[in-house]
């Protein structure tokens, strides 16, 4: 398939507004197998667009305009289109009635001149706009064997009905096929992730791959478009083996999901429980389980055991120990740990006790100390940690390495 792109706009040609969306469209159809032959730009004039939309659609099998939907005298993309064509413009209720609530949520006074948003070339597929006033709309013309998609201008609202209305629209129109692939990255930010995947995604053509951060995680996107279905996957499969070769330590799914998900299937399928002392992370950690539907089968209990006096009562950590290394030390949550073991039957039991912040920090202590105690198969053990960020990024911080060593 070959497609042309035509940017509407004064703005453009007086170098006021570069021309993004044509960049934007050509890469994304490029990754679809959608060929662009053509890039032009034209002023708010009927003649000249009428021109250059008449040598398109001789060309191209799909021709797309952006720009000049909004309500004012010099937006008459859609009239042009239709004129075209040979279409006449019908008046739809319905987005009508959109534009209106539109207006009315934001509290500004819509014109007469917005009923002219509502007005589409005969027999269009309507796209509706969540981003701003102005409904884009898909018109094929059977007769000819063209389709032009009729776009807003500003880039936000372009893409948005893009990646909402076109992709699958365009795949099917092209007889091509999707497949993804979503790494989910733990203990390693986004930054780092991008540092080590940085050639791959440089040179990224088929598949692409895309990074988005989360909470604690870093989603990695892999996508490959193909009319081969069976090929699309086979690309997919060998890119993910190239990436976990160089990440696979933190990659814990390949389906995106979060690292709870997966640590509460695993242990459910193996029939096995886990139990909790937390100090510095309150219990966000049981939280973070507990959150997961089936989480009654594995969670068996947690305690938050913020006072000294909690960590000897119920923990039976002993004074000694808290006075002499403290409360924040490997002595403290190795006995936290142990009490946990002895006071559950619990396959796996955590403890964590650190410094969060912002005060409380000395040169021995710093802010961001933090000690994790695992219980697991006759060993125990505890790990010391240190975190940057304020008291909250701490103690997300804190959490997300816990759940990564219960993954491990
Ligand atoms: P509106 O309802 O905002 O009038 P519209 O569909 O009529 O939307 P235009 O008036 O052509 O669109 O442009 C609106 C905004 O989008 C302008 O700020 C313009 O700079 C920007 N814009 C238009 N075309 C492009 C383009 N091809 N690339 C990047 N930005 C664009
Ligand atoms: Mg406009």
């Amino acid at each position: 398939m070959i497609a042309g792109i035509l940017a509407v706009g004064t703005e453009l040609l007086m170098g006021q507004t570069v021309n993004t969306n044509a960049t934007f469209l050509s890469e994304q159809l490029n990754h679809m197998g959608i060929s662009v032959y053509y890039h032009m730009t034209v002023g708010d004039n009927r003649e000249r667009m009428k021109v250059l939309l008449n040598q398109l659609l001789n060309e191209c099998d799909i021709v797309f305009t952006t720009g000049g939907l909004g309500p004012t005298q010099d937006d008459i993309t859609k009239e042009v289109v239709a004129e075209a064509l040979g279409l006449e413009m019908i008046y739809d209720e319905r987005s009508m009635q959109r534009i209106r609530e539109r207006f009315k949520l934001y509290n500004r006074k819509m014109t007469d001149s917005n009923v002219r948003q509502a007005y589409f070339p005969k027999g269009a597929i309507i796209l509706d706009n969540d981003e701003g006033t102005a409904p884009a709309c898909i018109v094929e013309v059977p007769s000819r064997d063209k389709i032009v998609y009729v776009l807003p201008g500003p880039p936000r609202e372009m893409k948005h009905i893009f990646n909402r209305h076109m992709i699958n629209d365009l795949l099917t129109r092209n007889q091509m096929k999707m497949h993804s692939a979503y790494l989910s990255v733990y203990d390693l930010g986004e930054s780092s992730t991008e540092d080590r995947l940085l050639d791959l995604i440089d040179r990224q053509t088929d598949p692409t791959i895309a990074t988005y951060a989360g909470e604690g995680k870093v989603l990695v996107r892999v996508t490959s478009f193909n009319k081969d279905e069976t090929y699309a996957q086979k690309a997919v499969r060998d890119m993910v083996e190239t990436i976990k070769e160089r990440i696979g330590e933190f990659i814990v799914s390949e389906s995106g999901e979060d690292i709870n998900d997966v640590i509460v299937n695993r242990m459910r399928a193996l029939n096995q429980t886990i139990a909790f002392a937390e100090s510095c992370t309150g219990g966000k950690l049981a939280d973070a389980l507990i959150k997961v539907p089936g989480a009654s089968n594995v969670v068996n209990r947690g305690y938050v055991t913020y006072s000294n006096e909690a960590k000897i009562e119920d923990l039976k950590v002993s004074e000694e120990t808290l006075k002499r290394f403290g409360a924040v030390s490997h002595e403290t949550c190795l006995e936290m740990v142990k009490g946990l073991k002895e006071r559950t039957d619990a396959d796996l039991c955590v403890s964590i006790t650190g410094i969060a912040g912002p005060d409380g920090g000395t040169d021995e202590k710093p802010v961001g100390l933090v000690y994790i105690g695992i219980s697991y198969n006759g060993q125990t053990y505890t790990l010391e940690n240190r975190f940057r960020g304020n008291r909250s990024m701490i103690r997300q911080r804190a959490m997300n390495t816990t759940l990564k060593l219960i993954y491990d």
